[in-house]
């Protein structure tokens, strides 16, 4: 088994692997909360570190035809959500490239700079 090299995204609100607290993403990186998941509340990202993707699978979902890939922590492999590869309707491509996470499988919490009391820094 080789080492897993991971990477953190940092920023005042990061969003976690709910099962292992691996860093995924952040809140500047979050474009929408309106989708829906297997598991209910979905979120769209514009950038999520951390993840293995599946082979491409072609999907029919309410919004039109598109190839996606599912996406797992890559630290303990719980399958989180998925990936936008390719989106057949034009109103649609801004999701290309773009990452859903299911918001029953990730944690949303503040980030270290928000937590670290610092006495030069008081506003
Ligand atoms: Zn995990």
């Amino acid at each position: 088994m080789g080492k897993i090299y991971l990477e953190h995204m940092g920023g005042s609100r990061v969003f976690s692997c709910a099962r292992c607290d691996t860093n995924l993403t952040n809140r500047s990186e979050l474009i929408s909360t309106r989708f829906t998941g297997a598991t209910g509340r979905a979120f769209l990202f514009n950038k999520v570190v951390n993840l293995t993707y599946s082979e491409n699978q072609d999907r029919v979902m309410l919004t039109g035809r598109h190839m996606v890939r599912d996406v797992s922590c890559k630290a303990c492999n719980t399958k989180l959500g998925w990936m936008y590869e390719f989106a057949t309707e034009d109103n649609q491509r801004y999701k290309e490239g773009r990452v859903i996470l299911e918001r029953a499988l990730v944690t949303e919490s503040d980030g270290i700079e928000e937590r670290v009391y610092n006495t030069d820094n008081r506003r």
